[in-house]
């Protein structure tokens, strides 16, 4: 495998563009590892992002019923389609934010870092059963942290309201081509069910989070802006903000049904409107 996608990058010349976040994974354990955690069968249709030199998608391809891979770098799509003959796979050429997701029940991919967050943000729109996904390990950090952990943050709440996520190793540097200037670490994500899954609202979590080490009360007075409140609305309604629900609690400690209460208390009292 190692081989093999040396062979290609001397064949084509290939400079990995870092724009693009293209850190080819060198190492077949990890590959191995990740295809074993993702439980794959004839029946299952996996979205691959990033497949770059296509090491991931090969293996992908031998175990799953269908994959999908959408790339972006259209030389990269070219030698995809040029050196594999892949019968079950589809490489989409797009950038995975925008193109329409084809159905899907699994995700498996070593994820372009600049796209972290935005991605992962439209995984967790869709319903599947489970996502093994490599990413940054800092970031990582950040979508495991519990309420009141250090490293808590607006996307480790967002996570955290629609799935379970576990760290479940973390990869060196050296495991990829070029070397990246950071670790990196493989996250299984598995949505909760349905009715267990709680819909935030984005505009209020993310008015919160500005001011993540403030009080509740602090950071929505440092924020009325971001609900929507003229500086006139806000001084007539200051007064019940006093009273909302885990005013004193850090933002950073707020768990995704504290917010759900705050939300509510906004709600009640017009601070806010609904945002459906
Ligand atoms: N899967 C390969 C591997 O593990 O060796 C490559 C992973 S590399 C970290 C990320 C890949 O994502 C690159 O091939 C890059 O061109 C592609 N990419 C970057 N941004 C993208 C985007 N917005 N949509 C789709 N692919 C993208």
């Amino acid at each position: 495998m190692r081989e093999r996608l040396f062979s290609l990058i001397s064949k084509y010349n290939l400079k990995a563009n870092s724009d693009l976040g293209q850190n080819f994974l060198v190492v077949p354990d990890i590959i191995e590892r990740n295809v074993e955690r993702a439980e794959l069968n004839e029946n299952d249709i996996v979205l691959e992002v990033g497949p770059g030199l296509g090491v991931l998608t090969d293996a992908l391809s031998r175990h799953a019923g269908k994959v999908y891979a959408i790339e972006k770098d259209s030389r990269l799509v070219e030698i995809l389609r040029a050196e594999y003959d892949w019968p079950n796979v589809e490489i989409i050429e797009g950038d995975a934010l925008k193109v329409e997701f084809p159905a899907f029940n699994k995700i498996v991919s070593n994820l372009p870092y600049q796209i972290s967050s935005p991605i992962t943000f439209r995984f967790l729109r869709y319903d599947f059963e489970r996502a093994v996904l490599i990413y940054q390990l800092e970031f990582a950090r950040r979508m495991v942290a519990e309420p009141g952990d250090r490293n808590y943050s607006r996307l480790s709440l967002m996570v955290r309201a629609k799935a379970h996520a576990e760290l479940v190793e973390r990869i060196g540097r050296g495991a990829f081509w070029p070397k990246p200037k950071v670790d990196s670490a493989v996250i299984v994500l598995e949505p909760k069910p349905r009715d267990e899954r709680i819909e935030l609202n984005e505009d209020l979590v993310r008015a919160l989070f500005q001011h993540r080490r403030s009080t509740v009360l602090a950071a929505l007075k440092k924020s009325h802006h971001m609900l929507g409140l003229s500086k006139e609305d806000f001084k007539r309604v200051r007064g019940l903000l006093g009273a909302v629900p885990h005013a004193g609690k850090r933002v950073f400690q707020l768990s995704p049904l504290d917010v759900i209460d705050i939300e509510l208390y906004l709600l009640e009292n017009h601070l806010i409107r609904s945002s459906e």
